[in-house]
């Protein structure tokens, strides 16, 4: 049997065990082990990368410790708009949607704009319009509404400041985080495939769209090269369109995975200010998880591994 693989992200930031809850240490790694477990059984029975990488984030937005699907942050209206994307390795076909609201799933509207649609990005209310077509259920505001989320949303409002999920003022004891999940895998016919979905920032206004719905910035699948979905501040991820940069590198200078991911994380974000992650996968199955915070939520299990879980920096 070919091996197969998946790695995923949960939000990357200023994550230190000495702010952390042996509690809620356990709690985010159940999480991460669910989400993993979830798109490893996909891949163990022969099933899509695709399939895989949609089930495992699913898995992220059904938990409210994320910022995506149920734990999405609050906009400056006090509604949960959500940004998510997906993309299939094996023919470039992507998928995206922004601004979303009572979605349960974003990151299945993004698949279902990919497969049934004839566009790759649909956003707000036309996004919602597609939705009702699929028949997508409606999900009420109560579903989405998370106390500590509000209470995120009060304290940006108080000091005017939108905010990357936990900043470093937040009420999570000083933690610095930033949201979003992702998910990118290998399939044993050798195909990958990546999937982001996002809540934001706590705060945003004016229809603010981060990188995580941005092919290229925050998702980018190609079996040539790679598949990555990023974590970060999506401004400068945007501008550095950070998930087609180590596809380029890969693609045009012959860069190993590791290369492309050092040189963008550690070295060209860097000199840019941009804080964040990645998790990334090659159609050999190899797999990196670079970040530049000081930790990023994470795991990963390949088909002759064990399962990795880290959270910290070491
Ligand atoms: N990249 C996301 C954004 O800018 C935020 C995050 O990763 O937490 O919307």
């Amino acid at each position: 049997m070919k091996q197969h693989a998946i790695a995923i992200h949960g939000g990357a930031g200023t994550i230190l065990r000495s702010l952390m809850s042996s509690e809620k240490e356990r709690s985010y790694k159940k999480g991460l082990e669910d989400a993993i477990l979830a798109g490893d059984k996909i891949l163990s029975n022969g099933g899509s990368a695709l399939d895989a990488v949609e089930l495992a984030v699913r898995a992220l937005e059904d938990n409210p410790l994320f910022n995506a699907g149920k734990g999405a942050v609050f906009t400056n209206e006090g509604k949960n708009e959500m940004d998510a994307s997906i993309m299939d390795g094996r023919n470039l076909m992507a998928g995206a949607v922004s601004g979303i609201q009572n979605i349960k799933n974003p990151i299945s509207l993004s698949r279902a704009v990919m497969e049934k649609s004839e566009h790759v990005y649909l956003s707000g209310l036309g996004a919602k319009q597609f939705a009702d077509k699929m028949k997508f259920e409606y999900t009420p505001d109560e579903y989405f509404y998370v106390q500590q989320r509000f209470d995120q949303l009060q304290s940006a409002k108080e000091s005017d400041t939108m905010v990357l999920d936990h900043t470093g003022d937040s009420l999570e004891h000083g933690e610095k985080k930033f949201g979003t999940v992702g998910a990118v895998a290998l399939d044993v016919h050798g195909n990958i495939a990546a999937a982001t979905s996002t809540g934001g920032m706590t705060n945003k206004k004016f229809g603010r769209v981060g990188d995580s719905p941005i092919i290229g910035a925050g998702t980018y699948a190609n079996n040539n090269t790679c598949a990555i979905s990023c974590t970060g501040h999506g401004e400068f991820f945007i501008r550095a369109v950070v998930a087609y940069d180590i596809s380029c590198l890969m693609e045009y200078k012959g860069l190993s995975l590791k290369a492309a991911c050092d040189i963008v994380v550690n070295q060209k974000l860097v000199t840019f200010g941009g804080e964040g992650g990645l998790v990334a996968i090659d159609a050999k199955g190899n797999i990196e998880l670079p970040f530049n915070s000081e930790g990023m939520y994470r795991g990963m299990k390949k088909s002759d591994g064990e399962l990795y879980l880290g959270i910290y920096k070491d």
